[in-house]
């Protein structure tokens, strides 16, 4: 899997520039996506992992996704760079 595809803090794809975080700077991070990562800092630096998870599980749910693919997310979640200690 081609991690820079994915918010390495949520699991959203962003492929799209728009879905994209920002720098200090202005420009766009590779790494995380906008809902996560502002100006060069984490929108929500205290959140852990759990909270996320229940989070991603929620906004999921909200748009109909299937249980399967809200499963394959869950899971993917502890691998990504933020979560990996
Ligand atoms: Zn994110």
């Amino acid at each position: 899997m081609e991690n820079s595809k994915f918010c390495q803090s949520c699991s959203m794809p962003i492929d799209t520039q728009e879905n994209r975080g920002t720098e200090s700077d202005g420009s766009l991070n590779a790494e995380y996506c906008k809902y996560c990562y502002q100006n060069g800092l984490f929108t929500n630096p205290d959140m852990t992992l759990t909270d996320m998870r229940s989070i991603v599980k929620t906004e999921m749910e909200k748009r109909n996704i299937s249980s399967d693919i809200i499963a394959g997310a869950l899971n993917i979640l502890p691998g990504l760079k933020r979560w990996v200690r």
